[in-house]
């Protein structure tokens, strides 16, 4: 196989268990948006519902409405509406969606009409991410439309919510900040009739760091692939999380070549003296940033290389040295780290990016490969 990622499903239940351990006393919603951050939606929907998730969240009404005709059954979220819906689909679908605003409101509220259901709502504050949510402000006049739809019988109003902006950040004066303004916008809404069964605020990285953020329910994404939040808060094996993906490739060419040789587009690398490349047969089509060009750490023939010039879109070399290896060779480029090889994280820091956009944008060209999927082990 010229390229695979491992996906490692008993490393993620185990994940998803010790999330449930950090946050005791709330629920845990798994996050399976985007492919379930590259590593893929359904599989690792359903070993995060073994594992005790009691729900699913997802960012787009697409992804809510996939899980369902993959026959998930349990309590979905799904976050990232647009005017037009699909709210009456999601609804028929027993999803719970979200409201940010006015139009939202009124969109389900009418989709709830024309199908004779009552939707199940979430209804977003902005404490202060500044992205989608409620304003402040704006708070009183949705909540009482709300509240009447409610009485009405079109919707239930099952949560209220947020998301913080600088939750990976130990300290950060908007955390407490977002809290406070979160306690309020809560406080307002209960006081004015409603009666969520769920108020959630906190990620990934509130879960493992902020207790008093975890309310009801937290909603769990890059933590339970295996990956901290940010090397501020700590290392993933810190919080007794295990990376899920390892992606490798099989070496597609070695051969000698002489000092003095250019390497790949534009000869950004020339090698120093006779030596051995390497060809890795990945490339940006697969997802490899191209600014890894001449930075992206990869395990080849036992030691850690740095990729040898310009990423190119089917494929990248590396320079062995003095070493050598055969075509067909492992090279591996992310793991959970224990075989001597780079992690996300790693790639993340030679990139200047976070080691989220390094698993979600792996491409649908590199094939899923699952492990660990039976739990016979008792995990
Ligand atoms: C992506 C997302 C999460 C999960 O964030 P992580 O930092 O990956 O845990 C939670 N809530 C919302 C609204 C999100 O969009």
């Amino acid at each position: 196989m010229r390229a695979r990622a491992v996906v490692d499903l008993a490393a993620l239940r185990a994940n998803v268990r010790a999330l449930r351990a950090a946050a005791p006393t709330a629920e845990l919603m798994t996050v399976v948006k985007s492919d379930a951050y590259g590593h893929g939606m359904v599989p690792c929907a359903r070993a995060a519902r073994k594992a005790g998730a009691s729900w699913l969240g997802a960012a787009t009404p697409e992804e809510a409405l996939a899980l369902r005709a993959a026959g998930d059954t349990g309590r979905l979220m799904c976050w990232l509406w647009t005017p037009g819906g699909p709210w009456r689909q999601a609804i028929e679908a027993d999803i719970d969606v979200s409201a940010s605003g006015l139009w939202a409101l009124r969109e389900a509220v009418a989709a709830a009409r024309a199908c004779g259901r009552t939707a199940r709502l979430h209804l977003k504050a902005d404490t202060g991410l500044g992205r989608s949510g409620c304003q402040p402000a704006d708070w009183p006049a949705l909540v009482d439309e709300a509240r009447a739809a409610e009485a009405e019988g079109a919707i239930r109003v099952t949560g209220l919510w947020s998301h913080f902006a600088c939750a990976d950040e130990p300290g950060h004066p908007s955390i407490g900040a977002q809290l406070s303004v979160f306690r309020d916008m809560v406080a307002h809404a209960e006081q004015a009739g409603l009666r969520p069964e769920v108020r959630h605020l906190a990620n990934s990285p509130a879960t493992l760091t902020v207790p008093e953020s975890h309310f009801d329910l937290v909603r769990t994404g890059i933590a339970t692939y295996g990956i901290s939040p940010s090397s501020e808060l700590g290392a993933a094996a810190d919080f007794g999380l295990r990376p899920v993906m390892t992606l490798s490739a099989a070496l597609a060419s070695v051969k000698r070549v002489p000092g003095g040789h250019g390497v790949s587009y534009g000869h950004r690398y020339v090698t120093p003296g006779e030596t051995t490349l390497a060809l890795v047969p990945v490339g940006y089509g697969d997802g490899i940033p191209r600014h890894a060009s001449g930075t992206g750490p990869v395990l080849v023939a036992g030691k850690w290389r740095t990729i040898a010039g310009t990423v190119a879109m089917d494929q990248f070399v590396v320079d062995l040295g003095g070493d050598t290896a055969a075509p067909g060779d492992e090279a591996v480029l992310f793991g959970p780290g224990d075989r001597g090889e780079p992690t996300a994280e790693d790639w993340a820091r030679a990139v200047g990016s976070i080691a989220y956009e390094i698993v979600t944008r792996i491409s649908a060209r590199i094939p899923r490969v699952y492990v660990g999927e039976d739990g016979g082990t008792g995990n």
